[in-house]
């Protein structure tokens, strides 16, 4: 197809592997079948039409996008490959609950440059956050149920020495912080890091964190479990978090940003078509779909989680660095609910904003949407707690939820409804929330998610560079266009 040419859409189906006669029904099937993914209601009934781009980009979250546009305000034509009826990937503001619960990313640093330099274009409004709510915190540990200023002299506390002081939500930080070596987030990944590249446990020992504090570490830490995940990624995240100067979110949630960015884009733009095969041969690319149809390219930009592309048929000329970070990369597992409530918190005088060491781990305020009332609540469950969660279905979780509160809340009893959770971990197209690095393998790993693979770019959260979440997304997929523009100049 011609460069700057509308995508050959319209086209008949037609495959390598049927020696280039249209697909049937029962190869369908087959592709169907051999598609690891879950697929309820992401595949269209009618097979689409086949065709060729100039630039395929392969998910429509905020860092295909930002790729999508980038490329077409160079004159390319992208075309978007999108597995989901939706885009925005895990930005996910779901429109259809009561007072558009964020799911996904909400918090928006001031020093996300791109984000909100497009927040502005679109005309978006990004709050400042307002912690007001934050500040207190209620815990519930061990059976017991108190005010975090009470937790220095609880029976329920059973740390040691002068960590006692520390409430359980703060532990982690306590310990890491001060060992922290690093002076700038650049670099934080290189191979002059190796001898740093330990797991969090370890630093936590040698910090000399009691068996207690482990434990209440991996109740909520945001990983999956401190034994399995590179200090290396938490010491360049509290930098970061540290040279922020503050925070905000979108008044219309974080889902507008990517809608605002799709807007442009629509011709271009294919939802409900989920990438089953990414294969190259000789100077072409090609890329299948889970409904059998294929497209071909010359330069594509893959922004497929690393999960995704574990069961994704790949025939490229990959590493053996990167078929080892595909398949080894972890991703932090997450699940999020959220709740409608009564103001219980004013009954027993105790913060809405709470950590547990419960299977419902945390409970964060719901506030409105001008940030002044509390209006409900949003669980955060992550790491390896999500397993027993995610294990049971939308009855068995709203009931662990609602006589969890009940417990340790017994306020709330009546004046909480459950309105709905996203499981990540158990999402086909996402697989958990963001990538974690492995000890001793950050500078391989990261390296190896870094490289093309012949025609394809990779990016995405997990090849972000120096900024986190969604200003990263972004950035990489803004810098994987230029890459492209660059390798066909
Ligand atoms: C619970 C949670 C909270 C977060 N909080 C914050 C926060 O407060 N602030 C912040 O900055 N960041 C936060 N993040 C991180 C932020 O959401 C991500 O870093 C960013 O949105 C990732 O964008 P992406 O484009 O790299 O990936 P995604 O958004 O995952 O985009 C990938 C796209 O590929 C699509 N796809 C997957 N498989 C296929 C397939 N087979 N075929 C076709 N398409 C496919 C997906 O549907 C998706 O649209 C949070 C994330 C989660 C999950």
């Amino acid at each position: 197809m011609a460069r700057s040419g509308q995508p050959l859409l319209g086209k008949r189906l037609h495959s390598k592997s049927t020696g280039g006669r249209p697909i049937g029904r029962r190869a369908f099937v087959k592709a169907s079948v051999a598609g690891t993914l879950t697929l309820a209601g992401a595949c269209s009934r009618r097979r689409p039409p086949a065709g060729s781009a100039d630039v395929l980009v392969l998910g429509a979250g905020l860092a295909g996008l930002a790729a999508a546009r980038r490329l077409l305000a160079l004159g390319r034509e992208p075309l978007i490959l999108e597995a989901r009826q939706r885009v925005g990937g895990r930005t996910y503001t779901n429109t259809a609950l009561p007072d558009k619960p964020e799911f996904g990313a909400v918090e928006v640093g001031d020093s996300y440059l791109r984000v909100r330099t497009l927040a502005e274009e679109f005309g978006l409004s990004v709050h400042p956050a307002d912690w007001r709510w934050f500040r207190q915190l209620t815990l519930h540990v061990s059976g017991e149920t108190l005010a975090a200023e009470a937790w220095p002299e609880s029976p329920a506390n059973q740390l040691v020495g002068e960590e006692r002081a520390i409430a359980p939500n703060r532990l982690e930080a306590h310990y890491l912080v001060k060992a922290n070596p690093l002076k700038e987030t650049a670099g934080w990944d290189g191979p002059q890091w190796s001898e740093q590249d330990r797991s969090i446990t370890e630093v936590l020992r040698e910090q000399g964190a009691s068996a207690e504090a482990l434990r209440l570490v991996n109740v909520a830490g945001n990983h999956n479990h401190s034994d399995e995940v590179s200090v290396l990624g938490p010491w360049r995240s509290a930098l970061a978090f540290s040279q922020e100067t503050g925070t905000g979110h979108f008044v219309e949630g974080s889902g507008a940003l990517a809608a605002a960015m799709a807007e442009d884009l629509q011709p271009r733009l294919r939802l409900s078509s989920v990438v089953t095969e990414i294969r190259q041969e000789g100077d072409g690319l090609f890329v299948r779909l889970l409904d059998g149809s294929e497209f071909t390219t010359r330069h594509c930009i893959c922004t497929l989680p690393l999960p995704v592309l574990r069961s994704t048929r790949l025939n490229l000329p990959l590493s053996d660095a990167q078929r080892q970070a595909i398949a080894e990369v972890q991703y932090t597992q997450v699940t999020v609910a959220f709740f409608d409530a009564e103001p219980f918190w004013e009954q027993d005088g105790l913060p809405p904003n709470m950590w547990t060491d419960t299977p419902m781990e945390r409970f964060f305020p719901r506030l409105s949407t001008d940030g002044e009332t509390c209006i409900g609540l949003k669980a955060f469950i992550n790491g390896h707690g999500t397993r027993q969660v995610d294990a049971l279905n939308e009855s068995g979780f709203e009931d662990l939820a609602l006589s969890t509160l009940r417990r340790i809340r017994p306020a709330s009893n009546g004046r909480v409804r459950y309105l709905g959770r996203h499981r990540w971990g158990a999402d086909p197209f996402a697989g958990g929330a963001y990538a974690a690095w492995s000890p001793g393998k950050v500078a391989t790993q990261r390296a190896a998610v870094l490289a093309p693979a012949g025609l394809v770019h990779f990016a995405g959260e997990h090849t972000a560079v120096g900024a986190p979440g969604m200003e990263g997304a972004v950035r990489s997929g803004e810098q994987a266009a230029d890459a492209i523009i660059e390798a066909s100049a």
